[in-house]
Parts: structure tokens; C-alpha cells; sequence
């Protein structure tokens, strides 16, 4: 039974209620767990104000701060294997690729910790004659924090690591569907000794939760990641008190293969682009825009290559995709692909359940390939969240550039060429927030993340990661104080 963490103690929810977490491979259940509501978060939100309002934590030396997130650091790598497999025990992903996450999570907290204390502020040019000015950076008070299923522990880390190096105090809602690996993060955050009242840990669904921490006037800033349509919601709920507000959203995201690439490569980074974590990535490459005069060869091997992806558990190291998230999740996938085809998509491979009678009691979809696919299929348009990529073809460099910003969203893509100057001629009209060249999906701590058009408002990691967590004063002093005598 894991229970919410408020105020440095842990507690079940006010109404007594639990939730079961299950294991998407086999609906075994793995977990119960407090299923808090407005009134959990109200007590929350109530301890996080108090220890912003009047506790020492975003008055303690910075260097201090960034010690303790240092130390919370050293603890995940500690426990790498433990969290490793928790996550893959709650989202089905291999443990491998929770292994690389758990680094990366390690990876964040020092990186915001070792930043804590290095912005001094800055003296500007002052236009008045006698005086100074100085620009500093100051937290932003009670954070609300809000994150999805598909990137547990990682998600969380690029709001908690930031939030605290700031000075913030905070209440974190997890994903309902994927507690696990955030309620174990707490755990560490009281062994490293944040003070009670900073971090605060409230579990239930996003509509009373998350809906609570959105709308509350005591809640400065809401940092969310997440869908597109919750998104919205919470946009709205936050003007209540013109709250500062981080998006993180969905995405569709385009991979222009040239006739020039690297064959092998663009094959290869094509499926990585999409099947890790059976597609379930925000910046996973769904879309495939492949030059004309390569795309019969580019599509066969890349059947030939998907055919052999092996499902499984997680934990067999055979594996290579585990199942989706969950049943309600597999429904969704399932129509997409649905959908596509009665629009005209041709299923290369894959576009169906497996019927391996080993993988029934799991939410698996097989690998998908969609050809003869054009941008105006909802396959094309809409985030599918599954292991689902579509092929569309392009003549010239214009019509590519064309196709892979037909898109609301504007999150990440990718382009595949030997030319290096039509790479860059590609990057700059490209009109997402990352854009990889020859490769797909890597982020790290100093590279900001985030989304244009309706991917998102604002970027986590980098310097602008810990911004977003942090207020700008300027503090103007006047040196030869006299009247001014103007009345
Ligand atoms: P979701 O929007 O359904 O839920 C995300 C979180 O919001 C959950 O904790 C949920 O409980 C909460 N929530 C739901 N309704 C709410 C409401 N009315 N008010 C406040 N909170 C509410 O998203 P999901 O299905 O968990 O995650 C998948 C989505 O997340 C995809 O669209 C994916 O692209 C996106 N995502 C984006 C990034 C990024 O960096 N841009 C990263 C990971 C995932």
C-alpha cells in the first residue's frame, strides 16, 4: 500500500480510498495505492504554501539547495535498479530502456544542481545618472506539477530537479495509471532530507487532482505534460490566478528521409524513431516522408526489419517492444489504425493485435507500417501514441519541408542526408522545437525541450528549464537620493 507524501509525513487519502495499479503485460496487479481528491490536494497545495510563505528553504544558499539535489541524485543511482525495474514493472517498457532512463534521471538532477548556484543575477547599464541596477532571479513560489504514464520517473525529474534548485516548494500529481516510480522518488527526496512542506505528493485522477492544483489560487506556477485536449483544460483553469504555465504536449513528428542518406541508418533510426517504448514517446517519428525515388527500397527493408521485432515482457531480455499502456489505451490504437485504412492507408505490416497466445493477457499491438498514406488521413494528423508509422512521399526539398510542418503540432523532427547544406536549408523552415539531423530522439539535461505551435508553452531542461522555474526582479538603487520636486 504506497501512500501520499505531505508536509515530510506520508498519508493515506482523507476518504480512505485506493486505486490498483496493474502491470500492462499480464493485468497482474502490482501495486495499491492512495487515490487522493480535491481535499488531498487542497492539504497539500496548504503545506506548500506554508513552507514557501514561511519556511527557510528558498532563503537557504543556493549552493545548499544544489547540494541536496546533488545528494537526491546520488540516491536514484544508488537505487538504479530497483526504480529501473519498478518502471518497467508499471509501464511495460524493457528494463533496459528504463536502465538508460534511470541514468538520464540521475543525469538531471545533477545538472539542475550544479546550476543552482551559479546565477549571481546580473548589474545592467542603468540610463540614470547616480544609481545601479541589478537583475536577479528569484523562485516563483508553489509549483504544481502534473506528468503523464508514458515517461513516469524521467517526466517528473525535469519538473522536481529544476523546481527545488530554484527554491520552489511543490506538490506533484503522477499519472494515475503509473505512480510507482514517483511515489519511490519522494522516498529518496525525505532520505536526502528536503525539508518538510518542499515536496509534496498527491495521487489520484487528473480530473479532481489535477483539476484542484490547476485552478487553486494558493498555486503560483502549473508545470504539465501530457495530452493536448488536458492541456487546454488546465490552460484554463490556471488563468484563475494568471498562474505561470509550462506545456508539454503532444506530437506528430516528421522524419524526411533523402535519397542521399545513409540507407542502413535511416532505416535503422526510422524504427527507433517510433518503436522504443512501443511508440509511446512524445517525440516519437510517426511520420515517415521518404523521397520518391527511394521509397520502394526504403519500405521493403524496413518491412523486412519490423517483421522481426520480438514482443514481450520487459524483464525477458529477448524482448524488444512491450505492450501498451493500457486496455482503454489499446482500444484508441486500434481504431486509429482502423480509421487509416477505411481512409485509404495500405497496412505494409503489422495493423492488428499479435495473435501469440503468449502476449493475450497483455496490451500488445504488432509493429505497424502504413503506406500510400496523404496528410490529410487523421493517421497523418492526429497523435496515435502507438507503434504506428505512416509513409508519404515527397518530389522536391519544398514539398518535404511542406509535409513535415503540415501539422498543428511542432514538437521534434528529423532529417536524413549526406548534404549537410540542405540539412541546414531544411532546419531552419522546420518549425519544431528540436530538430535532429541523421539521428532521432536524443535529449539531455543541457538541451532545451519543448514544443512550437500547439506542442507546448515553454522548454524544460537546458538554462531555460530552470527559468521557467524562476521569477526576474530588477532592483533599481538610487545612489544620490534628492526631491524631484515635479509636484
Ligand atoms: P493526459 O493528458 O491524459 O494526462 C497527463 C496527466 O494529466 C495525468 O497525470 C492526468 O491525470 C492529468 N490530467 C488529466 N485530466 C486533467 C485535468 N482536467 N486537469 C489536470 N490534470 C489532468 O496524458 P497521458 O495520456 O498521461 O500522456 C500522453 C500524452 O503526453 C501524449 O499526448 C504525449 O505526447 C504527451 N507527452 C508530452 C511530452 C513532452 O515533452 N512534450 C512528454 C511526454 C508525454
Amino acid at each position: 500500500m504506497k501512500k501520499m507524501f505531505m508536509n515530510g509525513e506520508w498519508v493515506a487519502a482523507c476518504s480512505g480510498e485506493t486505486r490498483e495499479i496493474i502491470n500492462p503485460y499480464n493485468q497482474e496487479v502490482i501495486a495499491t495505492v492512495a487515490e487522493g481528491n480535491e481535499k488531498d490536494a487542497t492539504l497539500a497545495i496548504a503545506a506548500a504554501r506554508e513552507a514557501f510563505d514561511h519556511g527557510e528553504w528558498s532563503h537557504w544558499p543556493a549552493r545548499d539547495r544544489g547540494k541536496k539535489v546533488h545528494d537526491i541524485a546520488t540516491l536514484i543511482e544508488r537505487d538504479r535498479e530497483e526504480l529501473a525495474e519498478l518502471e518497467s514493472l508499471d509501464t511495460g517498457k524493457t528494463v533496459e530502456e528504463s536502465r538508460v532512463d534511470m541514468d538520464d534521471i540521475a543525469g538531471v538532477f545533477h545538472y539542475f544542481a550544479e546550476m543552482a548556484d551559479k546565477d549571481g543575477g546580473e548589474i545592467i547599464a542603468s540610463p540614470i545618472p547616480n544609481a545601479t541596477s541589478r537583475v536577479v532571479h528569484e523562485p516563483v513560489g508553489v509549483c504544481g506539477q502534473i506528468t503523464p504514464w508514458n515517461y513516469p520517473l524521467l517526466q517528473a525529474s525535469w519538473k522536481l530537479a529544476p523546481a527545488l534548485a530554484a527554491g520552489n516548494t511543490l506538490v506533484m500529481k503522477p499519472s494515475e495509471i503509473t505512480p510507482l516510480t514517483s511515489v519511490k522518488v519522494f522516498e529518496l527526496m525525505e532520505e536526502a532530507g528536503v525539508p518538510a512542506g518542499v515536496v509534496n505528493l498527491v495521487l489520484g485522477s487528473g480530473n479532481s487532482v489535477g483539476a484542484k492544483l490547476s485552478a487553486s489560487d494558493d498555486v503560483d506556477l502549473i508545470s504539465f505534460t501530457g495530452g493536448i485536449e488536458t492541456g487546454k483544460r488546465i490552460m484554463q483553469a490556471a488563468s484563475s490566478n494568471v498562474k505561470n504555465l509550462a506545456l508539454e504536449l503532444g506530437g506528430k513528428n516528421p522524419n524526411i528521409i533523402f535519397a542521399d542518406a545513409d540507407f542502413d541508418t535511416a532505416v535503422d533510426q526510422a524504427m527507433n524513431a517510433v518503436f522504443f517504448h512501443a511508440g509511446q514517446i512524445c517525440s516519437a517519428g510517426t511520420r515517415l516522408i521518404v523521397e520518391e525515388s527511394m521509397h520502394d527500397d526504403f519500405v521493403r527493408e524496413l518491412v523486412k526489419r519490423v517483421k522481426n521485432i520480438k514482443l514481450g515482457s520487459g524483464f525477458d531480455e529477448a524482448t524488444q517492444m512491450g505492450p501498451l499502456i493500457s486496455k482503454e489505451h489499446l482500444a484508441k490504437v486500434v481504431d486509429y489504425v482502423e480509421n487509416g485504412k477505411k481512409e485509404g492507408a495500405t497496412v505494409a505490416v503489422g495493423g492488428e493485435k499479435p495473435d501469440d497466445p503468449e502476449l493475450q493477457h497483455g496490451f500488445f499491438y504488432l509493429p505497424t507500417v502504413l503506406t500510400n498514406c496523404t496528410t490529410d488521413m487523421s493517421v497523418v494528423q492526429d497523435e496515435g501514441f502507438g507503434p504506428v508509422i505512416t509513409v508519404e512521399t515527397f518530389a522536391t526539398e519544398e514539398e518535404a519541408i511542406h509535409l513535415a510542418n503540415d501539422s498543428i503540432y511542432g514538437l521534434a523532427g528529423g532529417v536524413f542526408t549526406n548534404d549537410i547544406a540542405k540539412a541546414q536549408r531544411c532546419v531552419v523552415k522546420m518549425r519544431m522545437g528540436t530538430v535532429w539531423i541523421n539521428d532521432v530522439n536524443l535529449y539531455f539535461p543541457q538541451a532545451p525541450w519543448g514544443g512550437f505551435k500547439q506542442s507546448g508553452i515553454g522548454r524544460e531542461l537546458g538554462k531555460t528549464g530552470l527559468e521557467e522555474y524562476q521569477e526576474t526582479k530588477h532592483i533599481f538603487r538610487n545612489l544620490k537620493p534628492e526631491p524631484a520636486n515635479w509636484f
